[in-house]
C-alpha cells in the first residue's frame, strides 16, 4: 500500500497545477477563474521512484461566500485526516498572505508530517517569499515549480526525509502498525510547535517531554521512576489521569508533561499488539515532544533500531537526550562511558555535543543528571541569535576560512539570520547556492554550533540566493 498525500494552501497557489503534474494529467485542467467547483480529487501519483495517492482540495473558492472559510476549512481537515504526509503550499512570488497562516495553523495542529512547497520559484522576486515562509514554522521550504516541473528531485527527497524511506518506499509492515494505533489510540496530539509565535523562552509553560526506545531498554522503569520521586499531580485517582495522552508532572518547580507511554500501552490491552504499537506510539511520542529521552540498554548500545529512533527524532526537528540505562550493570564505568561517548559522536554527527547521561532507572541514580541536561538542551533548542551576533561571527569565519572557489569563481557568502527557533534554523544569503558545497554548509553548523553553545540539537540550515 502506498502512502497518500494531501495538498494543501489558500486559493491560487497552485495547488492544481502540482496535483496535475504528479498526477501526470494535463494542464489544461488548471483553470484560474474563480467558479469551476471541482470535487475533492484522490488520484495515483509518480515522482521517481515514489508511488503514492494526491489529495486535491482546490477548487473550493465558489462556494458562497459566507460559508467559503468554513467549507475550505472543513475540506481541508478532511484531506489532511486521510493523509500521512501534508504537502503544504505557499506562493513565494506573492509571499506569505494572512490565509497561509491560517492554513498553515490547521496544517501544525493536526501533528501530520508536513513538506513546505514554495511554488513558483521560478518566479521574480520569489527569493523572499521564499525566506518569508520560514516564519510558518514548517521546516524549511522546497522551491518548485509546478508549472515548469523544477524542483521536483527535491521534493522527492523531502517526502523520504518526511516519512522516512520505510514508509516512502512502502513498508506494508509499518503501516499496519500505523493504522492499528489509529484505532486503538485515537487521540489528538497537539504539535508543540503551534505555540511556535511566543518564541522566547518561557518556564511556565509545561515542557513536554517523550521517553522513548527500543523495547526492554527500560522506558516504563524510567518513567516510574520520574513520575515516582517528585510529582505533582492533577485529576482524580492517585492523580493520574492515565487516560489522557500525558501525564502532568514537575520537576523542581518546572511543570512537565509527560507522554504517556505506559498508558497507551495498557489501552492497547491485547498483550499481542504490544510489539506493533510500539513503532507507531514511538513516531507520536516524539511528534508530541520537544525534548525527547531516547532509552538504550547500556549493555548492548547502538542497535541498528536505537539509531533509527535516533534519527527520526533528529529529522522531526526534536531536541534529543540520550539516557544509558542499566548502568548499575556495567562493570567498567570508565572505559564504557569513554567508548559510548566516541560512539555517539561518531555515529550521530547531526547533534554533536548531545547531553548523553548515565543512570539506573532501577536504583534511580543520574536522574537528577538526566532531568537537568533535558531542561539545558531544551533551553538550547529555544535559542535566539541576534542577527548581529550572528554576523559578527560569520566574518570571523569568512575571514579564516572563506568557502572555496567553485570553477574557478569564489562563492560569495552575504550574510545570515536565524529563521526560526524550535529547533534553531538559519538562512545564509550566498551567491550560487547549488554550488555550495555541503561540506561547507556542515563546516558552518558546526562552528555556529559551537560558538553560540548549542550542542546536541537538529540545526537547520537553508541556503538563500542573494543578487
Ligand atoms: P490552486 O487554486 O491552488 O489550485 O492554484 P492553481 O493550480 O489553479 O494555480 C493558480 C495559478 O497559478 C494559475 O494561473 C497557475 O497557472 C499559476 N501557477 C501554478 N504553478 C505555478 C508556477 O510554478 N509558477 C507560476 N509562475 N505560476 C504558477
Ligand atoms: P521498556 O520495554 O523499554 O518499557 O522496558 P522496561 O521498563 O519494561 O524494562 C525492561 C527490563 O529491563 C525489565 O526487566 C526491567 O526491570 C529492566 N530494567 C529497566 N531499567 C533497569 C536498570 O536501570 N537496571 C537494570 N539492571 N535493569 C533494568
Amino acid at each position: 500500500m502506498s502512502f497518500k498525500v494531501a495538498i494543501i494552501g489558500r486559493p491560487n497557489v497552485g495547488k492544481s497545477t502540482l496535483f496535475n503534474r504528479l498526477a501526470g494529467r494535463k494542464l489544461a485542467l488548471v483553470d484560474d477563474t474563480p467558479g469551476v467547483t471541482r470535487d475533492r480529487r484522490i488520484h495515483s501519483a509518480k515522482l521517481y521512484d515514489l508511488n503514492f495517492d494526491v489529495i486535491d482540495t482546490a477548487g473550493f473558492e465558489d462556494a458562497a461566500a459566507a460559508t467559503l472559510q468554513g467549507r475550505m476549512r472543513a475540506q481541508t481537515e478532511m484531506a489532511i485526516e486521510e493523509a500521512d504526509l501534508v504537502f503544504f503550499l505557499i506562493d513565494s512570488k506573492a509571499g506569505l498572505l494572512p490565509d497561509d497562516r491560517t492554513f498553515a495553523e490547521i496544517v501544525r495542529r493536526s501533528g501530520k508530517p508536513v513538506v513546505l512547497v514554495a511554488n513558483k520559484a521560478e518566479a521574480r522576486g520569489a527569493q523572499s517569499g521564499m525566506l518569508e515562509s520560514w516564519e510558518l514554522g514548517l521546516g524549511e521550504p522546497v522551491p518548485v515549480s509546478a508549472e515548469h516541473g523544477q524542483g521536483l528531485p527535491d521534493l522527492r527527497d523531502a517526502i523520504i526525509a518526511a516519512i522516512g524511506e520505510e514508509r516512502a518506499f512502502g513498508d506494508e509492515a509499518e503501516e499496519e502498525a500505523v493504522a492499528e494505533s489509529e484505532v486503538l489510540i485515537g487521540e489528538d496530539i497537539t504539535d508543540p510547535d503551534a505555540d511556535e509565535a511566543a518564541a522566547a523562552y518561557d518556564e511556565s509553560k509545561p515542557m513536554r517531554i517523550a521517553v522513548v526506545g527500543r523495547p526492554n531498554a527500560g522506558k516504563s522503569t524510567l518513567i516510574n521512576a520520574l513520575i515516582g520521586q517528585e510529582r505533582l499531580l492533577t485529576g482524580p485517582e492517585a492523580g493520574i489521569t492515565r487516560d489522557s495522552i500525558s501525564v502532568d508532572w514537575e520537576w523542581g518547580g518546572r511543570k512537565i508533561k509527560l507522554f504517556d507511554t505506559a498508558g497507551m500501552r495498557r489501552k492497547a490491552r491485547v498483550q499481542e499488539k504490544l510489539e506493533k504499537l510500539s513503532v507507531a506510539d514511538g513516531l507520536r511520542a516524539i511528534r508530541f515532544a520537544e525534548v525527547v529521552i531516547v532509552v538504550f540498554d547500556a549493555t548492548i548500545p547502538f542497535e541498528k533500531q536505537d539509531l533509527q529512533i535516533a534519527d527520526l527524532i533528529i529529522r522531526e526537528g526534536r531536541a534529543l537526550v540520550i539516557a544509558f540505562n542499566k548502568w548499575d550493570m556495567i562493570d567498567n564505568p570508565q572505559e564504557k562511558l569513554a567508548e559510548l561517548r566516541e560512539m555517539t559522536d561518531r555515529l550521530l554527527p547531526q547533534v554533536r555535543g548531545v547531553q548523553a547521561v548515565t543512570i539506573s532507572a532501577e536504583t534511580g541514580r543520574g536522574l537528577e543528571k538526566l532531568m537537568a541536561s533535558v531542561i539545558k538542551t531544551h533551553q538550547v533548542w529555544n535559542r535566539r541569535v541576534s542577527t548581529g551576533r550572528l554576523n559578527r561571527w560569520l566574518e570571523g569565519i569568512l575571514t579564516h576560512h572563506p568557502p572555496p572557489a567553485v570553477a574557478g569563481r569564489r562563492l560569495k557568502v552575504k550574510y545570515m539570520t536565524q529563521a526560526k527557533t524550535r529547533p534553531p534554523g538559519f538562512v545564509v544569503s550566498c551567491s550560487r547556492p547549488d554550488a555550495m558545497p555541503q561540506s561547507y554548509v556542515r563546516y558552518l553548523v558546526n562552528n555556529l554550533r559551537e560558538a553560540f553553545d548549542m550542542p546536541g540539537v537538529p540545526i537547520r540550515m537553508a541556503l538563500h540566493a542573494s543578487d
